[in-house]
């Protein structure tokens, strides 16, 4: 089965939260991220899914270390991310990218397309100028823009081309994974397709790795091999794509999965309509985080947290109806 490229184990990430009393530290925390555990296989994509504030992006900023976990593990091709030094979590950067959710913020309106792509190689003392620009120019025709627009600047662009710019701008440094936090949700859906099919063939052409980030199942669908749901902070089921799609076992999964909205006016789909909002992080609800929406609530999920069961093999879902199905 080979080894993974990348292993989270146990992470956490609690945001501290200011006291109301001055000069008295606040003991309340927000659980951004809250023991979450997952690998990545060379060459896959997973994906991982949850409404606004469950923690994706937060995730994300993580496994890239651009903040550190309050507790946990995660190795990249073995080496502990966490306790690197400095310098040698800029090596192990160079190997881990970002392509960002906003096309418009995520490129320096004051620069030219082709110093943006440049700046990674500039910054890791990569080539000379002339090695630089050739790359540059290989690199806009590998994301399909014209080498001649490296002297634009991003406000010349649409957002799909800057999305290109972006994912240009990730490759640079030929990366193994890359981390993609909701790529497309910014984009219009006719163009959401375009950047889809670049990601995949760029998967092909480069054996990337993939962690694509998103709230919306329907365009994880095309993209991923293995999905991770989050809610509050936890991953509350994960799985290959079929079983996510076909058999999914969390009442929550279930949910989202309704929301996808049917190819055909035949096809006849019940929507499940989840009621109340996300709780709050900063006090997450007893027993099971989900309890106060789930339509299947019992009274031991008020108080018991129900842990990650395995289903199958590679499919897992914290809910204690499943618990209920094997007894
Ligand atoms: Fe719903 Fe209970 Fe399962 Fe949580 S543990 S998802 S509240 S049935």
């Amino acid at each position: 089965m080979g080894h993974p490229l990348l292993e989270v184990k146990q992470v956490k990430k609690h945001f501290p939260v200011k006291g109301t009393i001055p000069f008295v530290p606040s003991r309340q925390s927000v659980k951004a991220v809250d023991n979450v555990n997952f690998h990545v296989m060379p060459g896959e994509t997973l994906g991982i899914v949850g409404e606004s504030g469950c923690g994706k992006s937060t995730l994300a900023r993580l496994i890239n270390r651009l903040i550190s976990p309050t507790e946990g593990e995660m190795n990249f091709k073995n080496k502990d991310l966490v306790s690197l030094s400095k310098r040698d979590l800029r090596t192990v950067r160079k190997n881990i990218q970002m392509v960002f959710q906003d096309p418009y913020a995520s490129l320096d309106p004051r620069k030219r397309v082709g110093q943006l792509i440049e700046e990674p190689l500039v910054i890791h003392g990569v080539g000379d100028s002339v090695s630089r620009k050739r790359r540059v120019a290989e690199l806009l025709e590998i994301v399909g823009l014209n080498p001649r627009y490296q002297n634009r600047y991003a406000h010349e662009f649409s957002g799909g081309q800057r999305q290109r710019i972006n994912i240009a701008r990730a490759l640079t440094l030929n990366p193994e994974l890359i981390i993609c936090d909701e790529p497309v949700s910014a984009l219009d859906v006719s163009v959401q397709a375009q950047v889809i099919n670049l990601l995949k063939d760029l998967q092909k052409q480069f054996q990337l790795t993939y962690i694509f980030i998103s709230h919306d199942l329907n365009v994880v669908r095309y993209m991923c091999d293995r999905i991770a749901v989050m809610y509050l902070g936890k991953i509350v089921e994960i799985g290959s794509y079929e079983e996510i799609y076909h058999s999914p076992k969390h009442p929550y999964t279930q949910a989202l999965l309704s929301a996808i909205p049917v190819e055909s006016p035949y096809e006849n789909k019940e929507r499940i309509i989840l009621t109340g909002n996300v709780p709050s992080p900063i006090a997450p609800p007893p027993g099971c985080a989900f309890h106060e929406r789930c339509p299947f609530v019992m009274d031991k999920c008020k108080t018991e947290t129900p842990p990650l069961i395995e289903t199958t093999e590679a499919h897992r879902a914290s809910c204690h109806l499943i618990k209920k199905e094997e007894e």
